[in-house]
This record gives structure tokens, sequence and C-alpha cells, in this order.
């Protein structure tokens, strides 16, 4: 019998998994660079925690959770996004009463029950960055920013960012109520009808034609900001402009989770089809509250990993990351060279070059054909003889050179070579 992994999940494995590599490495970098530090969360929470933190009127809470109840009796739910699990652990472990902003990132699994398709999938990886314990509009471009450049450090280009603002508890009241009395005119079925009245931001977000199209006059959130909500995006705005951060005003742009207030971002591909988001973010100032704990406002995004990956592929096609090829290979020749290469192949290593080596006495042949397998630009061949006289055979596999160097100096021989390309 053989086994399939469970559908709708995503798999990296190498070359493919260097891409994933790369990208959870680039957005780690640049939060390293900001001085943000690094969580690991659980995988689970308690159910609560998300109907609570994400909101039960959310797609995500009402229908796409995986729930269950543990051999406790305990209601678990394993996580469909990050953020409220991170708000708790800076409650729970009072990192809050230190110094603010706590500046926190992690990355990861997530789960949602949602219909697979390209760039969609039942577990997914996002890296995830917060921000908590200011007001402040200059954070939240900090993260826009942030984002912005570990995009374009992995090359990519053809990307959007789209910027909006939900407002704050005192203005989207007044907005959702207005939002609500034009939705109520419009033709529309019973589920969409009932969404108008849980949650009638979500409708401005349906992909379908046919409601599209009756959205065109529909009231916009910016008439709607009271005073310090619009200073706030205001400031945004003209800080991303200073920055040189291109964006769009995106008056629609709505996001799938509750606690989202004032400023809301979306990045999206090109290239990527019908799942074009690759990141998103915004304030959840009310979120720490909504979970029991004091008023804490914050800021963050979280970016698909799987997504990106889609989106390196289809914007530098043929493009294989460095970190899947050797650069040296070792080759034993005969009986009693394997430890002599494994001792030249560590010590390579030691000195950060990628080698690699022949195992299970394969022969001169088998061998060189795993060295060019390897990618690697040179093979260290190892006699009995070589051996005797302490020395290697080094060999260019781009041109065919050889030379004999002292066993002692091959890695700086090496080195020397690699760095000159
Ligand atoms: P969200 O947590 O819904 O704001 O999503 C943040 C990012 O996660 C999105 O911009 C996507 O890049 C990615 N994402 C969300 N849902 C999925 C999914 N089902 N499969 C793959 N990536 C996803």
């Amino acid at each position: 019998m053989s086994f399939q992994a469970p559908k709708g999940v995503s798999e990296y494995y190498p070359p493919r998994s260097a891409l994933f590599e790369e990208a959870r490495d680039a957005f780690a970098r640049q939060a390293r660079a900001a001085c943000y530090g690094y969580v690991e969360q659980p995988v689970f929470e308690d159910t609560a925690l998300f109907a609570r933190g994400v909101g039960e009127s959310t797609d995500v809470v009402s229908k796409e959770m995986y729930s269950f109840a543990d051999r406790g009796g305990r209601d678990i739910t394993l996580r469909p996004e990050f953020t409220a699990g991170v708000v708790r652990a800076v409650l729970e472990h009072g990192l809050h009463k230190g110094a603010l902003p706590v500046k926190l990132w992690t990355a990861g699994p997530v789960f949602r029950y949602e219909r697979p398709q390209s760039g969609r999938y039942r577990q997914f990886y996002q890296f995830d960055l917060e921000a908590i314990g200011t007001q402040d509009p200059a954070v939240d471009v900090e993260t826009i920013v942030l984002a912005y450049d570990a995009y374009t450090s992995l090359g990519l280009s053809q990307f959007r960012l789209l910027l909006n603002s939900l407002g704050d508890k005192a203005c989207r009241p007044v907005y959702r109520q207005a939002l609500q009395d034009f939705l109520r005119g419009l033709d529309l079925d019973d589920e969409t009808r009932t969404r108008i009245e849980v949650n009638p931001l979500r409708v401005l977000d349906d992909k379908r034609p046919e409601v599209r199209a009756q959205l065109d006059g529909a009231p916009v959130i910016a008439d709607y900001l009271c005073d310090e909500c619009a200073a706030h995006h205001a400031t945004v705005r003209a800080m991303l402009t200073d920055l040189k951060i291109p964006f769009e005003d995106a008056p629609r742009l709505v996001r799938g989770l509750d606690y989202y207030m004032r400023t809301t971002y979306e990045f999206d591909h090109a290239l990527l089809g019908a799942q074009s988001g690759i990141g998103g973010g915004g304030r959840y100032d009310g979120l720490s509250e909504d979970i029991g704990g004091p008023p804490l406002p914050g800021i963050g995004f979280a970016v698909g990993l799987d997504r990106i990956v889609l989106a390196l592929e289809a914007e530098r096609p043929g493009h294989t990351p460095e970190v899947n090829r050797c650069q040296v290979y070792g080759v034993p020749l005969g009986e009693d060279t394997e430890a002599a290469v494994l001792a030249i192949v560590t010590e390579l290593r030691r000195a950060g070059i990628r080698a690699g080596m022949s195992f299970g006495q394969r022969g001169l042949k088998g061998s060189m054909k795993a060295a060019d397998r390897s990618g690697a630009d040179y093979a260290i061949l190892v006699g009995q003889q070589e051996r005797q006289a302490g020395l290697v055979a080094i060999k260019n596999l781009k041109d065919g050179d050889q030379h004999d160097v002292p066993a002692p100096n091959a890695t700086q021989w090496l080195a020397q070579r690699l760095r000159e390309g």
C-alpha cells in the first residue's frame, strides 16, 4: 500500500525547496535588520482564542478551521493565522510590560479548510511580523517597508501595494450602516444577504462579476473616516511617498479577519492568477481587548510563502538557487581513501565551502558522474598513490584542467579559485 499526502497540503523538496528557504530568509533578514525578535508559537491553540480574536463572523472561523476535541476534551484548533496567538503570548508572558512596541516575527504552517487550487492550500506557510503597543503611524509604515524590501530583495517587481483605512470603533459603525443601507437595495442571493447583516464589509470583497457590477456606487470608507483616522491615514500615505514606496489607494480593500482597523494593506502579484495575494496586513487596535487583555494597539502582516515561491518561479524562470549545488565534490579512488576524502570535505565545509563526496565505492566513472550531477565546479580525487604522497588531484570540471596539490593546501587553493570565480 502506498500513501499520498492529504489533499490540499503544500510540500517542498529539493530543488524547489531552495526557493522556499530563500523566501523565508529574505523576510527574516528584514525582520532582524529592524530589531524584531523571533517567537516560536504553538501550532494549536484554544478554539475560543480564534473565535474571539479572529471573529465568529469571518469565513476563517465559521467555515475553515481545523478544530477538534483533544483526548482531554479540550477544544483545540490548528492555527488558521498567527496574530491572535502572538498577541495571546505577549499578554500571557507580560512582554507588553517592557519597552513598547513589542516587535516580533515568526514563520510556519497555518491551516484553513479551503477549496484547494493553485496557490491555495489547506496547510500553507506564512511569515508573520507584528509590532504591538503603539498607535504611531510610523510603525505602520515600518512594517510596509519591511515587506516591500523583502519582496524586492528577492528580485520580485511585478507586484502592487494596495492601501486603505478601515476606520476605527468611532467611524466604522457609521460607514457600516451606510454600506448596509446600500447593499440591502441590491439584487443578491440569500447567503450574501445574510452576509450584509453579519459582515457587510466582506461583500465588497466578493469576486463574482454579477456582484461586482452592482458595487460601483457603494459608499467608500474614505468618506466616513473620523478626524483621527483621516489624520493617521494621511501620515501613512505621506511617509510612504517620502520613502518612495509606490502604493495604490484601494478604497474597497477589506480583509477577511475581523480585527483589522485603520491601516489595511495587501500586496498582490500580477502573474499569479486568481490567488494573487502574496501578503497582507494592517492594524488591529482592538484585538488585545477582544481576547481579555488591556488596550494594546498593534499592527502586522502575514505573507504567503507558498505564493512567493510561485511568484519567484513566474518572475525568474530557470533560476536555480545556489544552495542546491555543491561547489566541490570529493572522489575516493580505491581502498582506504574514503577517510582521507571525508577529512578534506570536512575541512572545506568548515571553511564555508559547500562540499559533497561520493559514498559507496562507486569507482571513477560512477563517482565522476555523481560529481557532475552535484553541480560542483571542482572534484577532488584521492587515490592510494596520492594519499601516500600527501597529495590530492583537483580537477576543474568545467575545463578539465587538473592539478596535484599538497593535501594540507587544498582548502586554501580551492577557496581562492572559487573566490576568483
Ligand atoms: P491572511 O492571513 O488571510 O491575511 O493571508 C495572508 C497571506 O497568506 C495571503 O496574502 C496569502 O499570500 C497567504 N494565504 C492565505 N490563504 C492561503 C491559502 N489557503 N493558501 C496559500 N496561501 C494563503
